[in-house]
């Protein structure tokens, strides 16, 4: 097939399971790229088959990414290279963005061909809000340093996104629920594949499904954000009162507890005079 493509960087989503996700725009850009940038290239070499074409490629992965970019930066100069890793979206959680930011650095056109992504797949099946997201890709392996990532983004009201392995699984799931409180989520485990599933409940409950029988396969996390934090109590107004009247004018004290709690403002300044009287 003639190439017909511009010179530059094509970053192409391929399937994440379900090989008829592929579009017809990647497979004409995998069709005519001049070299495919791959992360395994027996994995990409089974995808190339299955549209029937044979295209050159170039491993490009974690372990020789560095010693790699600059030969495939010089060469989007004057031809079109492809990115694509084994399965879903270049870049998210995978090699990609320093190749995307040294192709513009010099230049080069960038173009996106996306697709199926697990994280994106994943919140479409969980039925919990998704309205905001943030999304975090692996959690570190170690009891301490996850506890700490979570610690993090305990506070984030946003539904969170995980990848992580079956072996993991439970142990991910008892620390999600030390770190963030019992939240609803949601274990996304082989979308698109034949046994696709999505299994729903407290963080505590899938822990504990997952304990007994660690899944086999892939697996996205979806986490729902933090319940509303409880309405401010006359105690909490109280506390937070004597505390900033030893910083402020009764006045000001009473203004800065109101806005900061919701309390009734002129109520906190009576109390605030009482106080001080
Ligand atoms: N770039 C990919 C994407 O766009 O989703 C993710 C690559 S990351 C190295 C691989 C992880 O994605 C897996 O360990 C798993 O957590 C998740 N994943 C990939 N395919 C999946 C699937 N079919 N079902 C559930 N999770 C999947």
């Amino acid at each position: 097939m003639e190439n017909t493509l511009a010179p530059g960087l094509y970053i192409v989503a391929t399937p994440i399971g379900n090989l008829g996700d592929l579009s017809p725009r990647a497979s004409m850009i995998l069709s005519q790229a001049d070299v495919v940038a791959v992360e395994d290239s027996r994995v990409t070499a089974g995808l190339l088959r299955h549209i029937g074409v044979k295209r050159p490629m170039l491993p490009y992965h974690d372990h020789n990414a560095d010693a790699v970019r600059p030969g495939l930066i010089a060469r989007m100069g004057s031809e079109a290279v492809a990115l694509v890793s084994d399965a879903g979206t270049p870049l998210i959680s995978d090699p990609g963005y320093k190749l995307v930011r040294d192709a513009r650095a010099a230049g080069h056109m960038v173009v996106t061909i996306p697709g199926p992504c697990a994280a994106i797949a994943a919140l479409t099946l969980a039925g919990l809000p998704t309205d905001r997201f943030f999304f975090l890709g692996f959690l570190p392996s170690k009891a301490h340093a996850r506890a700490e990532a979570i610690a993090e983004v305990a506070a984030i009201r946003a539904t969170l996104i995980f990848y992580e392995s079956g072996p993991r699984l439970s142990a991910c799931l008892s620390a999600l629920a030390e770190g963030l409180g019992d939240r609803e989520a949601g274990v996304a485990r082989e979308i698109t594949k034949k046994f696709e599933e999505c299994v729903t409940g407290t963080l505590t409950t899938l822990a504990a499904r997952y304990a007994e029988a660690p899944p086999k396969g892939e697996i996205v996390i979806v986490v729902g954000p933090p319940g509303e934090a409880p309405p401010a109590t006359l105690e909490d107004g109280e506390a937070a009162l004597v505390e900033a009247l030893t910083r402020l004018p009764a006045s000001k004290a009473a203004g800065e507890v109101a806005k900061k709690l919701g309390l009734d403002r002129k109520a906190l300044y009576a109390r605030a005079m009482e106080l001080k009287g």
